[in-house]
This record gives C-alpha cells, sequence and structure tokens, in this order.
C-alpha cells in the first residue's frame, strides 16, 4: 500500500480555539452589522478569514527572535534580512516596511503620480486603494480566463500580453511608472502566474521602457506552481525558480505575512539605486530609519528565517495539498468552487451558489454570513463590497465574479477542520433556496470599505426565521 501524504512538521504547542451555539453565533453576527471583520475572534471557530500574518512560526524562528538585535541603526537582524533578501529574490537594495500596504505607500510615494496608468494582472484592494488614493488609475490586464471559475487553464493569473500593449500603445510612457504584477494573483483566485507570462511581460516592458514591479506577498506559492505545473522546472529547486521569476522584476513589494510566514511585516526590494534612494526618503517619514522601517529586530530576524523555510518545497506541498484537500472535499459535496485550487485558499463562486440573488444584495457575503452562522467558521467576501464604489462616478462597482474566500493559515489547522467547513458548506448548499435575500449597506467608508461597512437583511420589514 501507498503510504498516504502526511505533513512535514509536527505540533509542538497548541492554543485553544471554542465552539459557540447557533443562537450565539445569530445575536454575535447581527451585532457585528454582518460585517465578518467586525466579529471578535473569540466568537469564531475557525477562522479563515485570512492567510495574512495568521501562520504558525517555526521553532527555528522563535529561536532567531531571540538573537533579534534591537539597536536603531544598522542592526544584525537587518543585515540578516537584507542578506536573506540578495540570496533568496537577488535584489541588492531593500526597505523594511511595517506591512505590504506600507511597501506600496512607500514605493508609490516615489513613483506615482496623478493621472498616472498603472497595469497589471488584477491588482490586490490595497494596491488599488493606493493607486486611486494617488488619482491614477489601475489598469486590469488579466488573461480572460481568469473570469470564469470553470475554465482550466494552469496559469489563471497571467497577464494577456495583447491588453498590456494595448495600454503601452494608447498612454506614453510617462504615464505608465510601473507595471504591476501580482504573483499569485490574490485577486483572481490566488491564481499563479508562468514563468513564460513573467519573461513575456518583462521583455515587452522593456521594449517599451516600462518598470516591472513584483507584488509578491505569495511569490513562493506560484514558485511551488510553476514546479509542478509549467513544462521544465519538475526537477529544479523552489528557491532556484524563485531565483529566476525576480530576474523578470525591477523591484518588488512584500506582505511577509504572507509567505514570509511572519505576523508582521513587509519590504520593498529594487535593483534601482536611483530609486531606493528615492524611496528610503519617503521610508524614513512614513515607517522608520531605512535599516529598521517599521519592523523591530527580532521580527526581521524571523522574517529572514521565514523567507528560507518558506522556499522549501516540504513546506509548500504540506501547505498546498491542504488547500486541494479541501477544495476536493467542496467539489465532491457539489459546490461550485474555483478551478484549478489557489494557492493559499479555496474560492466559492458564490452566484453559482446563490444564483437567486442579485448582485445588488451583496451575494458573496451573503454567504460569508451563512456559513458563519452554520458553523463558526468565517471566511471572507470578494465580491461588490471589495470592489467599492468607482472613485469617480461613485457608482457601486460590480465585479465579474462574487467570490466567497476560504482563505488557510499557513500551519495552523488540520485536515479535521477542513473537514467540518466542507460540511458546513455542504449544509448551507443544502438550505440555499431558503436564502431568499442578501443585505444592504448602511455605512461605509469612502475608500476599503469591506473592512468597516456595517449592513442589514434587504428587507427589513420580512422578519425571516432565522434572524428571529
Ligand atoms: C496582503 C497583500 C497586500 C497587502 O499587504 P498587507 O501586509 O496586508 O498590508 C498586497 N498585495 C497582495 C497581493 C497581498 O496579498
Amino acid at each position: 500500500m501507498e503510504l498516504p501524504f502526511s505533513e512535514s512538521y509536527k505540533i509542538k504547542m497548541v492554543e485553544p480555539i471554542r465552539k459557540s451555539s447557533k443562537e450565539e453565533r445569530q445575536r454575535w453576527i447581527k451585532e457585528a452589522g454582518y460585517n465578518l471583520f467586525n466579529l471578535k475572534s473569540e466568537q469564531v471557530f475557525i477562522d479563515l478569514l485570512t492567510d495574512s500574518g495568521t501562520g504558525a512560526m517555526s521553532d527555528r524562528q522563535w529561536a532567531s527572535m531571540m538573537m533579534g538585535d534591537e539597536s536603531y541603526a544598522g542592526a544584525t537582524s537587518y543585515y540578516n534580512l537584507k542578506h536573506a533578501v540578495k540570496n533568496i529574490l537577488g535584489f541588492e537594495y531593500m526597505l523594511p516596511t511595517h506591512q505590504g500596504r506600507a511597501a506600496e505607500n512607500v514605493l508609490f510615494s516615489a513613483l506615482i503620480s496623478e493621472g498616472d496608468v498603472i497595469p497589471g494582472n488584477t491588482h490586490f484592494d490595497t494596491t488599488k486603494g493606493h493607486i486611486e488614493f494617488r488619482k491614477a488609475t489601475a489598469i486590469d490586464c488579466t488573461i480572460n480566463e481568469a473570469f470564469d471559475t470553470t475554465a482550466q487553464h494552469p496559469f489563471k493569473g497571467n497577464v494577456d500580453l495583447n491588453k498590456l500593449e494595448s495600454v503601452y500603445l494608447k498612454y506614453p510612457k510617462e504615464r505608465i511608472p510601473a507595471t504591476i504584477v501580482t504573483v499569485t494573483c490574490n485577486s483572481a483566485g490566488g491564481q499563479p502566474v508562468s514563468m513564460e507570462n513573467l519573461r513575456e511581460v518583462y521583455e515587452l516592458s522593456k521594449k517599451y521602457g516600462i518598470r516591472v514591479i513584483f507584488d509578491s506577498a505569495r511569490f513562493a506559492e506560484n514558485a511551488y506552481f510553476i514546479k509542478t505545473r509549467e513544462p521544465g522546472y519538475a526537477s529544479k529547486t523552489i528557491k532556484q525558480i524563485v531565483a529566476e521569476m525576480f530576474t523578470h522584476a525591477d523591484g518588488m513589494t512584500m506582505s511577509s505575512k504572507k509567505d514570509g510566514i511572519v505576523n508582521m511585516g513587509g519590504f520593498i526590494a529594487l535593483k534601482e539605486e536611483a530609486l531606493f534612494k528615492k524611496a528610503a526618503q519617503f521610508n524614513i517619514i512614513y515607517e522608520g530609519y531605512i535599516t529598521y522601517g517599521g519592523m523591530s529586530g527580532r521580527d526581521m530576524n524571523a522574517l529572514a528565517q521565514g523567507l528560507d523555510e518558506g522556499t522549501e518545497f516540504d513546506y509548500l506541498e504540506t501547505r498546498i495539498k491542504q488547500v486541494a484537500y479541501l477544495g476536493q472535499k467542496l467539489k465532491g459535496f457539489g459546490v461550485p468552487v474555483q478551478e484549478p485550487f489557489g494557492g493559499h485558499a479555496i474560492f466559492v463562486d458564490a452566484k453559482r451558489f446563490l444564483p437567486h440573488l442579485p448582485k445588488e444584495q451583496f451575494v458573496a457575503q451573503t454567504l460569508a454570513v451563512e456559513l458563519y452562522k452554520e458553523a463558526g467558521a468565517r471566511a471572507v467576501e470578494i465580491g461588490a463590497l471589495l470592489a467599492d464604489r468607482d472613485p469617480i462616478t461613485r457608482k457601486n462597482r460590480y465585479p465579474k465574479l462574487e467570490l466567497l474566500r476560504l482563505a488557510i493559515p499557513r500551519r495552523v489547522y488540520t485536515n479535521n477542520h477542513m473537514d467540518v467547513i466542507a460540511a458546513a458548506l455542504k449544509n448551507v448548499y443544502h438550505r440555499r433556496s431558503e436564502i431568499k435575500t442578501g443585505y444592504k449597506i448602511i455605512d461605509e467608508a469612502p475608500i476599503l470599505r469591506h473592512f468597516t461597512v456595517q449592513l442589514t437583511p434587504y428587507q427589513q420589514n420580512v422578519v425571516r426565521s432565522t434572524d428571529r
């Protein structure tokens, strides 16, 4: 008998979690304005809100924290991180920041002006937020297959080169400070970008004199998919693939809370000295001195170690197979999920799950609330709430996809937890026709509204049995 797959680690420390009753959950979610970000974590049993900063650090990372150097300038921890970035990612210049959006804020302050356009595959929400905040425009050039959850394509995060070139032809290059390629493409479902596409995007951009920046939060998961899906990479190590990927970029922003496997942190890495110097000034204003930029020494040490562990095949295989395990279970139950499965999360296609709900009633958010009521599991809407309003017309933007994202924290939950999630969604799926209405907004912020939005059931005067 072939031995089954199992995790490439064992558990040394545990944290208790608590179940709740359906009645408690109905009260809590109402008090939270039907926004799962407003729940207290102790009101959640299995938390799949995000894989960002929620991972479990290794014994080696904790050990490296004890060796953190908290010197203001020139700390050994800074040099540990700088060397890891140079050795693993290949960049000469590095600026630590407190998280990924801070890296965006600093780099974009040096790079983006009003009226600029920034093409790329689907930009992440904070990336787009930082672009639009500067009165610039993000242009989505992702391949069309990305928007069909049933289409089989190994690299749905790929940039459509024709769409990209049409942007390069339409605007003068002075108005295109960078193209941003997100690896893996979070907003398109954690879908990877192929090495071939990264190379072609870089070559095309060089032809037009445009800089390429990778939004790199899940670069290691992207490398795993290149290794397992792209011809010619099966026998290469993850570290070899990662090094090759970044030869096709002029710079990167990083949310270390993802593939850096730390709870907080980020950085910018660059090849150009001039841009580094300009960004360094903004880093000092917004984040901190250039050798710590918003991170403590111990955290930089843990990140240096995390970058090394996060680019090991065994770790990535354990992680990505757990995500696929959940995806297979859901598929087996007939729940519509995006395929092929992404690296960090399973995306439930809420439009196919609740086809009878109008988009104005926030379909994926409705499903998120139902999953919470069912099992105390917290997932997140990737749909019209997240898409915000158009910054000019202020009209709601309705994206092509309404997704419920089940993000899996790194090294945190077991497959038994995945079984609970799958069973809960199966139950909701069986009673989907009873979910007759969604939600409407009663309060929202002008930008990144999904974090704080307050909702109410769509037809307030109709009392539904589940809300009584
Ligand atoms: C998480 C993320 C960011 C933002 O990083 P934070 O650490 O959350 O500020 C940017 N881009 C992508 C692709 C991300 O996944």
